[in-house]
């Protein structure tokens, strides 16, 4: 089986929890620091604070924004749950707004019909590794004083405009969950050039500690990063660049291969835009990708639908008030995309068996077998 998503360990993975192991400083230390720096480097953000997921960086980020009970956040429904659960974890209302029907991202038009006196905030999501569109988000924002938070969870080293995610918004997070671009098994970041949003947000990850006071100044949780985690992010970083790459050139072997049959749509990519392929997601009609997902199954070709339902359908978000219909392109998305292997681990007859396997599919569709 060709899987989804492979994380990649080398001997530097190996060496550099060893010794962090046989220093005997297991905990938030001096590799979390070096990583933070790092990471802040790649971004072009002055501050970037770790944590241990990145869920934990987006409830972080809400709280180092300030976003709290009777507050509104605007997002998308179209996203992994994490991006949308700490808008609720912060005691804030989730206002969904529907998607671009080409990136799959936020709709900066329907953003506009979904602002009210109660908005503080717009969480953008970078689907698949595609950056939202952040010039239009913020000239909205700053017409009614929002504060811009970029889930980068699955953008690390994509580009906009020839800005580093992480530094397209006021507030970004990061995920090194073991699927993601890079990664150390569970881990997350937040980006930030707002000094007081990065202390709020330090601060948070470590029972909102006032260090210099060892005083508790508010509520907050043990969201640190081990250096057992920060030592496997920081040899991930070193090839991040490579892994990018590898990436973006199986994209464009897909993209050639597929750019001729007949019923599937390939991704798009924004000018101006570097998309780090995340996901290589397609989309075939409704009636078709089920099936197309069980033939690739039973030829050894694994893929994955992200996201089967948009995130209004589930209870903890429809008890809110949302229904079936208020959001038609999310909802038909969730329909027909398809997410294929690309990640670096594959090998050149890897790429050629998904490919194979995806058009063979595609015929047997046709001729009605599903
Ligand atoms: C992975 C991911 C998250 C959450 O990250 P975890 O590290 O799994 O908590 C949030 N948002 C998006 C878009 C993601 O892909």
């Amino acid at each position: 089986m060709i899987p989804i998503s492979k994380p990649l360990i080398g001997e530097k993975e190996k060496s550099n929890v060893l010794s962090v192991l046989e220093s005997g400083m297991l905990a938030q230390g001096p590799r979390v620091k070096e990583l933070e720096q790092a990471f802040a480097k790649l971004c072009g953000a002055t501050h970037a604070v770790a944590v241990n997921s990145g869920t934990a960086a987006i409830h972080a980020a809400l709280y180092a924004a300030g976003i709290g009970p009777g507050d509104e956040v605007i997002t998308t429904p179209f996203t992994f749950v994490a991006t949308a659960n700490p808008i609720l974890m912060q005691g804030a209302t989730v206002v969904f707004c529907d998607i671009k029907e080409d990136t799959l991202n936020i709709d900066p038009e329907k953003v506009r019909e979904k602002i009210t006196s109660k908005t503080k905030a717009i969480i953008a999501v970078d689907l698949y590794g595609h950056p939202a569109d952040y010039n239009k988000l913020r000239s909205i924002a700053d017409k009614h004083h929002l504060i811009i938070i970029e889930d980068a969870c699955q953008a690390v080293n994509a580009e906009y405009y020839g800005k580093k995610a992480g530094s397209l918004a006021d507030i970004a997070v990061f995920s090194f969950y073991a699927t993601k671009n890079i990664m150390c098994g569970e881990g997350g970041m937040i980006t930030t050039n707002n000094e007081k949003f990065a202390m709020r947000a330090g601060r948070f990850r470590h029972h909102c500690r006032d260090s210099a006071h060892y005083d508790y100044v508010d509520l907050g949780y043990n969201y640190r990063m081990t250096d057992i985690a920060a030592a496997i992010a920081l040899a991930q970083l070193e090839r991040l660049n490579e892994f990018t790459e590898k990436r973006i050139s199986n994209a464009k072997t897909f993209n050639e291969a597929f750019k001729s049959v007949g019923g599937i749509v390939t991704p798009v990519v924004m000018p101006n835009v570097k998309h780090v392929f995340h996901q290589y997601t397609i989309r075939v009609s409704a009636s078709k990708r089920d099936g197309l997902k069980k033939y690739l199954f039973d030829h050894e070709v694994d893929s994955a639908v992200f996201y089967p339902k948009p995130l209004h359908l589930y209870p903890h978000f429809a008890r809110l008030g949302y229904k079936q219909g208020d959001f038609p392109v999310a909802e038909l998305a969730s329909k027909e995309v398809l997410s294929l292997p690309v990640h670096p681990a594959l090998a050149e007859s890897d790429i050629q068996s998904v490919i194979k396997t995806v058009k063979r599919g595609m015929t047997f569709n046709e001729e009605d077998n599903f």
